[in-house]
């Protein structure tokens, strides 16, 4: 396979043990579509809990190398990070250096979530406490009510 960026020669190469072809020139990776999912999960396998992955229709001026269709550009998980996409779905070009930016993303990615997951548990026990007071004051208003009656 040619690297479809700058028509350099690819070589294949292991990236967290998903077989890739990276150009040996301008250094881009060629992931499949399945692939990057592959990546994303050797860091966090909960594609649910991930934002959505299309996002962007910039026409690319670069080609699939699988399909021939003209690629687009788009905005991953709505981070600040650009890929090519095969409207296709055949898969990604990623500009040098971007999987590890990629890699870096769903780690952030990972921990807001649990922070979050842990925020919304200390919420629930605040609430929970609310709750309870709210009960005990109800109680104690009701017995002295009856104190007074
Ligand atoms: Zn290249
Ligand atoms: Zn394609």
């Amino acid at each position: 396979m040619k690297c479809y960026k700058c028509y350099g020669e690819t070589k294949k190469e292991k990236l967290k043990g998903i077989e890739i072809d990276r150009c040996t020139s301008c250094q881009s990776i060629w992931l499949d579509y399945n692939e990057l999912d592959q990546l994303e999960d050797t860091i966090w396998p909960h594609d649910e809990l991930k934002g959505s992955l299309f996002f962007g229709t910039k026409v690319s001026s670069i080609s699939c190398p699988k399909c021939g269709t003209q690629m687009k550009k788009i905005n991953y998980r709505f981070f600040d990070l650009e890929l090519e996409m095969c409207p296709n779905s055949c898969g990604f070009y990623l500009d040098k250096g971007e999987e590890k930016r990629i890699l870096e993303l769903i780690k952030k990615d990972k921990k807001a979530y649990k922070r979050k997951i842990k925020a919304e548990d200390e919420w629930a026990k605040v609430l929970g406490k609310i709750k309870k007071s709210l009960k005990l004051l109800k109680e104690k208003d009701l017995s002295s009510d009856k104190k007074e009656s």
